[in-house]
């Protein structure tokens, strides 16, 4: 395995490989960029097919979150850790005790929150061992960021339905849900109280059930819903949905979704902008989960923490507002502004105004 040379090797700060032999934990810390802050960003564990793939995802991870703090105003840099193992059967007390030295011993460059195969709990049990972690505080929904993020992605489709269609609410429109799990499931509920028609798939029955069952959205297969006609396609499952197969076959004129890593390559961007597609960067509009953490962290008040979210909307207007006048695909230029906020290093924090445009 190479690390240096590796596909998603971004000049990252930091690398580490941890294992412990009486829990089995097998585990990878990145810190991306630390201009803004320490790295803060999930601990996500996963059943990866090869010690490659897990550290391709943690250095693209952890890149993503460099830009997302940034772009959210956060005094945050970009982390990820991964643990390789399958979190229904290889999780116990003490591999999370174990995965807490480790984070420990990187003293503080790196802070661990929850994410994809971990929870509030796991959390708690890392606590034990560092100070290090975040998202584990008892708020209105008990710690988890999940809310928050749907609030985001939220603002964001509202924001990109303004843009393209001049409305300003989702009424009478169309919205394909990929993926009813702890975002996606919220998101859905915005959208039906905010007047759109809501369709939705999950390759797991019972999340499907539960957003049919107690909140009306219309069921659609797995394998049908991203090429439904609709108005808008939120995709807010697993990463790398949009590639050169599934953008020929888009029908939504705006992709708007919790997902991280949703373009497959950096091709994609451009791909969707030929298609005509207005798609809402996810690093940008996702935001809102580790805007929550921040606000955990500080311990603010929830409606200081809601108006930090809503500073998304102004973020995506701008970037949307750009690439109009550059003709530039969208999550080219978010990154672009992202970059622009990491040269101006730290001192744009949540205390600072909204993002202004900038040049
Ligand atoms: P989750 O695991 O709770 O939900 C994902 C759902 O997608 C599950 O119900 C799963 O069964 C379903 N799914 C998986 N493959 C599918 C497929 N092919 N078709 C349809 N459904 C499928 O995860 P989550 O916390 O809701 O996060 C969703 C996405 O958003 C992830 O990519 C995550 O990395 C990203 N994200 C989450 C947060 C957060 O606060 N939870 C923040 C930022 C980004």
């Amino acid at each position: 395995m190479t690390v240096f040379t590796a596909p998603a090797w971004d000049q990252h700060e930091l690398v580490a490989f941890g294992s412990d032999r009486s829990t089995g934990l097998r585990a990878i810390i990145a810190v991306h960029d630390t201009t803004l802050g320490q790295g803060v960003g999930g601990c996500r564990m996963y059943p990866y097919a090869s010690d490659e793939e897990a550290l391709h995802d943690v250095l693209r991870l952890s890149r993503g979150m460099t830009y997302k703090s940034a772009l959210a105003g956060l005094p945050m840099g970009g982390g990820k850790s991964v643990i390789i193992g399958d979190p229904r059967r290889d999780k116990t007390p003490a591999l999370l005790r174990a995965m807490g030295d480790f984070v420990h011993s990187q003293g503080g460059r790196y802070v661990a929150a929850e994410d994809s195969g971990t929870g509030v709990s796991d959390i708690r049990l890392m606590a034990e061992r560092t100070p290090h972690v975040s998202g584990m505080n008892d708020n209105e929904f008990g710690g988890d960021p999940s809310p928050s993020t749907a609030y985001g992605v939220f603002l964001g489709i509202r924001t990109a339905v303004r843009h393209r269609l001049g409305v300003d609410s989702c009424a009478g429109l169309r919205v394909a849900v990929q993926g009813l799990g702890h975002v996606g499931y919220h998101l859905a509920r915005h959208l039906l109280d905010d007047g759109a028609t809501v369709y939705g798939a999950d390759v797991n029955e019972g999340n499907l059930r539960r957003a049919v069952d107690e909140l009306g959205v219309l069921p659609v297969a797995a394998e049908e819903i991203l090429a439904l006609e609709v108005d808008i396609l939120a995709p807010c499952a697993m990463g790398a949905v949009l590639n050169d197969r599934s953008i020929s076959v888009l029908r939504a004129g705006i992709v708007a979704g919790a997902a991280n890593n949703q373009l497959a390559t950096a091709e994609d961007s451009a791909r969707l902008q030929d298609h005509g597609i207005l798609y809402c960067p996810d690093f940008l509009i996702n935001a809102g989960g580790i805007i929550d953490v921040h606000h955990q962290r500080t311990g603010s008040a929830n409606d200081e923490k809601r108006s930090h979210i809503e500073r998304i909307e102004l973020t995506l207007a701008e970037v949307l507002q750009r690439a109009d006048t550059t003709r530039q695909p969208t999550h080219d230029i978010a990154e672009e502004l992202a970059r622009e906020y990491l040269r101006r290093g730290p001192g744009l924090s949540v205390a600072a105004p909204p993002l202004q445009a900038a040049g």
